[in-house]
């Protein structure tokens, strides 16, 4: 092919048109490619907000630790939400909990990715019937992964980073974060229904009277 497209370049005519032809497919081809090369790597190179709430902060540590050693899969901690990729919230979420947790996912750049992790993230586990405990996370901020138990194990919890890995590869993936500025209305509502109107974050300059 290579050498088919050099032999050309003598005669001017069909150097142009091997030229075309060759950018056309060139662009189809590199688009193809370069998606697909930026997937892998995106899959590969998942960056994970440290933070922890209920019970599954407890089984996150030997994930990430010499036991389990998820780095091996691209998977690291990060100390700060804007340089994160993906949160995990691990377990129940109280109200108090639930605004930080609206407030470091809108910090996070995108793509960003959350994990539900264990039955309380993803119906209210066994505070279904609690006053100060939200029942579905997904009702307030974009959830792309559920791993569900009560404990997830830390090996249900590497499931669900692979799982997510491949469909973030594999470009098999409606993200969270997509649906979650598409159907803002929908999360705002539900989370002002909670908060009010003063929900942080509100990115705006006047955080008088807000209990943030
Ligand atoms: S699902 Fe179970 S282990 Fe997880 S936070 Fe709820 S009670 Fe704790």
């Amino acid at each position: 092919m290579q050498e088919g497209f050099v032999s050309y370049i003598n005669d001017q005519k069909d150097m142009a048109q091997a030229s075309l032809e060759a950018d056309t497919e060139g662009i189809k081809n590199t688009q193809t490619v370069i998606q697909k090369a930026i997937n892998w790597f995106r899959a590969r190179s998942m960056f994970v907000v440290a933070y922890g709430t209920g019970c599954g902060a407890i089984e996150m540590p030997p994930v990430f630790t010499s036991r389990y050693d998820i780095e091996r899969l691209g998977v690291v901690g990060v100390a700060t939400p804007r340089q994160a990729d993906i949160m995990i919230v691990s377990g129940y979420c109280s109200l108090k909990t639930l605004k930080r947790v609206i407030r470091t996912y809108e910090q996070m750049s995108e793509p960003k990715y959350v994990i539900a992790l264990g039955s309380c993230a993803i119906n209210g586990g066994m505070y279904w019937d609690s006053y100060n405990t939200i029942k579905k996370l997904d009702d307030y901020i974009g959830v792309d992964m559920f791993v569900t138990g009560c404990m997830p194990r830390p090996e249900a919890l590497i499931e669900g980073f692979v799982k997510l890995q491949d469909r973030i590869k594999n470009n098999n993936i409606e993200p969270g974060y997509i649906k979650y500025k598409e159907d803002y209305q929908f999360y705002r509502a539900n989370q002002e229904r909670l908060f009010g109107k003063n929900i942080a974050p509100a990115f705006i300059e006047d955080y008088t009277g807000m209990d943030i």
